[in-house]
């Protein structure tokens, strides 16, 4: 049987546990139900175990009968601060949470992954790391799980690593879609605060005004963009909030505004952020304030290896057909941890469409969308992905 075939057989049992997982959503870094529930199902199986100190993180290691070298399979478990709307038999039971990003269907199938594999552990040709990760929405799991040594838990680096991510809309159920090079942007927050003098609005000559300085600033940023960037590796930048005095006769001390600034490769990534200070830094000296400019720091680019990406799509295209792949003509906006895993080890990062055969995926919500749905029939599918390309690429490696 084919492990296609065995993931089908398994349908059921996928869909009890990806729903019991979407019930119970949990946030962040600790994850104890979650943790409770992948132990749980994992349980009986033949794999070295180890659990998170500074997370709920579970790290798998399965050891094949034949040698050969390590793959890891990476698989996030945290949902969003966000509340439910949908049907009642399916939704979150606690309010304010959800697994609105499809995580709960990466745990699904990588559980499902670790059975596959380790029923044919007899023809696996080395090991097989299965990384259940805590707080990818934000908050640096996949970063604090390799500070903890999730690549070396088979006692030597994996030579690729693969992870797959579950899209409510955009793409047609069942599709697959990789590329090489960058396949996520980086994302970071930039903090601004404009400090002048407060002072009358009849006499701004006696004040110094923060307010058309930080206004200033907000246009400078785009022009920013459109003038200093190539337009073939771009720039996002956004600002979302932007807050300054009280009434209109009063000139306040300060202004401030939060923008986010996307980018694509490393360089720009590290260009950009030069810039945006340099220019807020410049502008206020012309105008005689003061600024502060900080960043919180958010994912670095998320950047595919050509190899790796190529081998998900040959494989993709020999298990489940020519029509279930296609190469992403470009990146995607948002921003992923599993970068910190592609910036070590030789890496995919795989995305699934999810959309459910009776919502256009063209209008379909988006991930993180209170309304975001994920159909249940591509679970089987991802799960035996996840077991092909740790079996397929072992078997690679062994020539
Ligand atoms: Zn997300
Ligand atoms: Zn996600």
């Amino acid at each position: 049987m084919s492990l296609r075939e065995s993931a089908t057989d398994m349908h059921d049992e996928l869909v009890r546990l990806r729903h019991a997982l979407h019930r119970e959503p949990e946030l962040g870094l600790d994850l104890p139900r979650t943790q409770e529930k992948v132990l749980a199902a994992l349980d009986g199986l033949p794999l070295e175990v180890r659990l998170g100190q500074g997370l709920s993180s579970v790290t798998a290691v399965l050891r094949g009968d034949l040698p050969g070298p390590t793959v890891l399979l990476r698989g996030d478990m945290d949902a969003l601060p966000v509340s439910e709307r949908g049907d009642a038999e399916t939704v979150s039971r606690l309010d304010g949470r959800m697994h609105a990003c499809g995580h709960d269907l990466h745990t699904t199938m990588l559980a499902g992954a670790a059975h596959l594999l380790s029923a044919r552990r007899d023809r696996l040709a080395g090991n097989v790391i299965f990384m259940f990760q805590p707080g990818e929405e934000g908050h640096r799991g996949a970063k604090i799980m390799i500070d903890e040594g999730v690549l070396d838990a088979a006692g030597e680096p994996p030579v690729a690593a693969y992870a797959l991510h579950v899209i409510s809309s955009v793409l047609p159920n069942g599709l697959f879609l990789t590329r090489t090079g960058t396949i996520m942007a980086a994302a970071d927050k930039l903090i601004v605060t404009v400090r002048g003098a407060g002072g009358h609005g009849s006499a701004p000559h006696l004040a110094k005004d923060p307010i058309p300085a930080a206004c200033e600033m907000v246009l400078a940023l785009q022009s920013m963009v459109t003038r200093g960037f190539d337009v073939f590796d771009p720039v996002v930048v956004t600002v979302g909030a932007f807050h300054a005095g009280t009434v209109g006769n009063v000139i306040p001390e300060e202004a401030r505004f939060e923008a986010t600034i996307r980018s694509f490769s490393a360089a720009t990534h590290e260009r950009v952020l030069e810039r945006s200070v340099a220019l807020v830094e410049g502008i206020a000296a012309a105008h005689g304030l003061e600024v502060d400019a900080c960043f919180d720091m958010g994912y670095p680019v998320t950047v595919n290896d050509g190899t790796e990406a190529e081998f998900v799509g040959d494989t993709v295209r020999e298990v489940y057909g020519e029509g279930r792949f296609t190469r992403a003509p470009q990146p995607f906006t948002g921003a992923e941890d599993f970068s910190y895993v592609c910036d070590r080890v030789p890496s995919a990062f795989v995305v699934l469409g999810a959309c459910p055969p009776d919502l256009d995926p063209r209008k379909a919500a988006y991930n993180h969308s209170p309304q975001a749905r994920f159909d249940d029939a591509v679970l089987a599918d991802g799960a035996a992905l996840y077991a092909e390309l740790a079996a397929r690429r072992l078997d690679l490696a062994a020539g």
